[in-house]
């Protein structure tokens, strides 16, 4: 009997040390889930040990989560204030999901209207469906539909795998400054012209006979005033092409462009080289005639003046791919490729004597570049050092047009 009494009361306090051990489990399992504080954790017994790791746990990952959360809000605070213009747009539809301050100001953004919407900024422009497309391609230059005084530049970067970001550039300045160089290089250009003529005419008029102790200089004289007049009419002709924004377009006769092209070369060449060319084409090209006799006649000029007597320059014009290519080869000294990216700046040469004395003006492809850019072609080069050049002018298909017969 008084061994069944103390068995249930054992029992019962078995029972009640097993419930309190549930009813602290309990609490701990509220406090993991948030919906008591850490506060009522117990702190003695077996849980108190596994309570007090929990706690230190929580607060940690409190502290982890508040550290997150105030990088990725410096982050947005960042972004936000950016003096440049970020937009992310959706890859499918380019529907904006989200834009910083500055291209609030500079694409006319609004939170109103243009969240959720397809981007309209740049509407005005033809080709920014096909742009908007494909992240990756050359910047996009426009002007900023919320001021027109403004000009920016845009790419489009991949984000992930559902978006893209628009990152935009404000170019006013560099825009400004380019402007102002252009303006001074042809001010300056065009004010040479009047006193290099005059002093041209002066220096015909002297002749050796009549002025014998001018003998020895007057043709180094006249040489060099003829090479500033050059240089003068190349740089008004960059001048003029980079001003230029669109084309007058026509017809380019190739034939008698190839013909007059070759006719040139000898005259330069003084039936010092074997000059042929080739047109396996069979069409014309779309475009500005003079420019691209202009640029051509510039290539056929330098393969002349740098391949020594004995040489082959071949003009040709065959397809390339789509489109056409007019390539000019010769067998001359041939460039090193560390000089080849360089080529087309204004006055790059790579030699400045050898230029100098076969009268180049260090402009000559800088030209064609200029020309070629505004017929949206190319010009590529490919060289081997002693062995000869090959410069082409690459033309796109919807540049060839049929022959007619007249
Ligand atoms: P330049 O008036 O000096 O010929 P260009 O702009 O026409 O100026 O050419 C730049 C430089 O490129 C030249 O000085 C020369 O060094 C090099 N070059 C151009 N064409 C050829 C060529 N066909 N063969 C070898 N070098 C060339």
């Amino acid at each position: 009997m008084v061994i069944g009494q103390s068995g249930a009361g054992l029992a019962l306090a078995l029972a009640g040390i097993v419930a309190w051990q549930f009813w602290q489990a309990y609490r701990i399992g509220q406090v993991v889930r948030g919906e008591q504080s850490p506060s009522s954790l117990p702190r003695q017994g077996a849980f108190g040990g596994l309570a007090r790791d929990i706690l230190l746990h929580t607060r940690q990952q409190q502290q982890r989560a508040a550290r997150s959360h105030a990088a990725l809000a410096g982050f947005r605070r960042t972004a936000m204030e950016f003096p440049d213009p970020l937009v992310l747009i959706d890859k499918t539809d380019s529907r904006v999901r989200w834009f910083n301050r500055a291209a609030g100001r500079l694409l006319g953004l609004s939170r109103q209207n243009d969240i959720g919407s397809p981007l309209q900024a740049l509407n005005a422009h033809a080709q920014a469906t096909v742009w908007l497309a494909e992240p990756g391609q050359d910047a996009l230059e426009l002007q900023s539909p919320a001021d027109p005084a403004l000009r920016l530049t845009l790419r489009l970067i991949p984000f992930s795998a559902e978006q893209n970001l628009l990152v935009g550039e404000d170019i006013t300045r560099i825009t400004r400054l380019e402007q102002v160089r252009r303006d001074f290089v042809a001010n300056v250009s065009h004010e040479l012209r009047t006193p290099l003529t005059v002093i041209h005419g002066y220096l015909d008029m002297l002749s050796p006979e009549d002025y014998p102790e001018l003998a020895p200089i007057l043709p180094e004289m006249r040489s060099q005033s003829q090479r500033m007049t050059r240089i003068v009419e190349d740089l008004l002709t960059i001048s003029r092409l980079e001003a230029q924004q669109t084309l007058d377009e026509e017809r380019v006769a190739m034939v008698p462009m190839l013909d007059s092209l070759q006719r040139e070369a000898c005259a330069l060449s003084r039936n010092q080289h074997r000059i042929v060319h080739e047109d396996s084409l069979g069409l014309d090209l779309l475009g500005s005639p003079p420019d691209l006799h202009s640029a051509f006649s510039n290539l056929v000029s330098n393969a002349v003046r740098y391949t020594p007597a004995g040489g082959t320059i071949t003009i040709r014009l065959e397809r390339h791919g789509d489109g056409a290519r007019l390539a000019v080869s010769d067998t001359g000294h041939g460039i090193p490729a560390a000089h080849l990216p360089r080529l087309a700046e204004r006055f790059y040469r790579v030699s400045a004597s050898r230029s100098r004395e076969r009268g180049g003006t260090g402009l000559g492809l800088s030209i064609v570049k200029h020309v070629l850019h505004l017929h949206g072609a190319r010009l590529t080069i490919e060289s081997d050092v002693g062995r000869g050049s090959t410069f082409s002018c690459q033309f796109d298909a919807c540049r060839l047009i049929p022959r007619t017969d007249d």
